[in-house]
């Protein structure tokens, strides 16, 4: 195992008075989030929009600092390291982000930017130049593009260059956090293809977020569906496709075009508006969008239940019926 969160949580505090000292709310971004990932795993983070998916990639890589649960990363405890561990254990974490560039200093050549996280980490010049010639070709781009800018090359390219970044300090661990969702479907393939490709030459393990369930089929060996804060169900990628148990997971598949031509999928209804982070629903937290909904729903939040396997899911009516 690499990765081991537990009870991970990112509450973010919402002040208001002349000297914004009066907690007004909280925002519960991320709410008690357990989960494990395996070297040389791929685990999808699925989701919609602020359901906390990204806050939980930066909990992992600690870009921010979690308000409460633990990561232990390779055995180590991230709360435990000193500045100067935390700063090496990093470095083997690294990211990749949807539009990777928008976040290029345009005054910047593309060899430079992929040299720029070895720079900072001591690295001498002439090993930065020989590591830049080593990735480019790496990620399907040419040696002499190190000499070009980010603003000559198309979004898929920019992707790729953002690729070579993160890979640039050799990491272990990478969170890719919606690494395609910018792109058209052609070259979004083309970037599935390419992260695959490298997970198996060296071993990498991803965080693969994504709002996207017919993406994630392309990449994941498990996912974990993610809901105001929570994850709401998690199993290996076979099962989750196959047999979804909680009604969220359902509904976010019946909204993926259906995978084998001529295929119907069945469409489950999904009722309201999606709950603000700042005011989490009372019992099970879809309660209010859920038409399966019970008495019991309102009131009494719901635990991961064990569906046998590595398959959990955190609905009362799936507790009931196995
Ligand atoms: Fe729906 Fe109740 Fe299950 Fe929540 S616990 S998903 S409200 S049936």
């Amino acid at each position: 195992m690499l990765i081991r969160a537990d009870n991970l949580a990112k509450h973010y505090p919402v002040t208001t008075g002349f000297f914004g000292n009066k907690v007004a709310a909280t925002v519960r971004a991320v709410d008690g989030v357990s989960f494990t990932i395996e070297r040389g795993e791929t685990l999808a983070l699925v989701g919609e929009s602020g359901c906390g998916k990204s806050t939980t990639g930066r909990l992992l890589t600690r870009l921010v600092e979690p308000t409460a649960g633990t990561v232990r990363f390779d055995n180590i405890e991230m709360s435990e390291l000193g500045r100067e561990e935390l700063r090496a254990t990093r470095r083997r974490m690294q990211l990749v982000f949807q539009d990777a560039g928008s976040s290029f200093n345009p005054r910047m050549t593309v060899g430079a930017l992929i040299a720029e996280p070895m720079h900072l980490a001591g690295a001498p010049a002439a090993a930065c130049k020989a590591r830049v010639q080593e990735l480019l070709p790496l990620v399907g781009l040419s040696a002499e593009h190190a000499e070009r800018y980010p603003h000559e090359f198309s979004g898929g390219q920019r992707q790729r260059i953002g690729i070579a970044r993160a890979l640039a300090l050799r990491p272990d661990f990478v969170v890719c956090d919606e690494p395609v969702s910018a792109l058209d479907v052609s070259v979004q393939a083309q970037v599935i293809n390419l992260l695959t490709r490298l997970q198996r030459e060296f071993g990498l393990t991803y965080l693969f977020i994504s709002h996207d369930l017919r993406v994630v089929r392309h990449v994941a060996d498990r996912v974990a569906v993610m809901y105001l804060g929570r994850i709401v169900e998690i199993a290996d990628k076979a099962t989750l496709y196959k047999s979804p148990q909680h009604p969220y997971t359902k509904a976010l598949l019946s909204a993926v075009p259906a995978h084998r031509p001529g295929a119907v999928r069945t469409r489950t209804e999904v009722v309201g508006e999606v709950a603000s982070a700042r005011n989490v629903p009372s019992g099970c937290r879809y309660h209010p969008r859920c038409p399966y909904a019970m008495e019991i729903c309102k009131t009494q939040d719901p635990e991961l239940y064990d569906l046998g396997g590595s398959h959990r899911s955190a609905c009362h009516l799936v507790n009931a019926t196995h």
